[in-house]
């Protein structure tokens, strides 16, 4: 079976990441590495590869395989940052962030999701660059702050503004904003001022 979702992962990364402009080869490289069938429940696992969000269960979803590979381009990485991610969900996320960066530091508001990722990247995968913690997202983790990146995977009407100010200068944040119609945003910190560019419309679980 493992041989299947390795030819799955290999035909996801060329017909839905590739194609639709994705270049950012740690993050190719990425999606091609880390097994995506193990971030969803048994029910699920033969759609793992599906070109669209899956549920999790808790009202939760992981995110369609081309936004993770979109957003990951978009923090624009080199390798030595230090990582916030608001919203572990499923851990996928986490895990590509992790396969390319020095630090993640995620924080996840449901306790059951949050544990079950933990187990999985921690025991199962074996990743020690990974920072967890239960909590609301929108105040950060200001004991590890400030950050070079960081990305929300769940949607808010406004960028969380006490976020801003834990991301270093030259940072760059990416996040969904808005309600029912939301649009991807990428924020730049630059002498201290946030400047923020506007890509394209998605559809997220609601920031808590
Ligand atoms: N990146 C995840 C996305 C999961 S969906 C994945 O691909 O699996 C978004 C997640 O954000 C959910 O797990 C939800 O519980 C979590 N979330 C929502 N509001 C939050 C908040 N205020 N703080 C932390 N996590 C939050």
């Amino acid at each position: 079976m493992s041989e299947t979702y390795e030819l799955n992962r290999k035909h996801m990364v060329e017909s839905q990441i590739r194609n639709r402009g994705v270049k950012d080869k740690r993050v190719i490289d990425a999606l091609l590495k880390i097994p995506r069938d193990l971030f969803v429940p048994e029910i699920d696992k033969i759609h793992s590869h599906h070109d669209g969000p899956l549920s999790i269960g808790y009202g939760q979803t992981i995110s369609q395989p081309y936004i993770v590979a979109y957003m990951t381009e978009l923090l624009e990485l080199e390798g030595d940052e230090r990582v916030l991610e608001i919203g572990t969900g499923s851990g996928y996320q986490t895990a590509i962030l992790a396969e390319i960066v020095k630090q993640v530091f995620t924080i996840e508001v449901i306790k059951h999701l949050a544990n079950s990722a933990e187990k999985l990247l921690i025991n199962q995968l074996g990743y020690s660059n990974i920072h967890f913690k239960i909590d609301n997202g929108r105040e950060g983790w200001t004991q590890y702050a400030p950050f070079d990146r960081i990305i929300i995977t769940a949607a808010s009407r406004a960028f969380p503004e006490a976020l801003f100010f834990q991301l270093t200068e030259n940072g760059i944040a990416v996040a969904p904003v808005g309600n029912f119609f939301q649009q991807l945003v990428q924020y730049k910190k630059k002498d201290g001022q946030i400047r923020e560019k506007i890509l394209i419309g998605v559809s997220f679980v609601p920031l808590i």
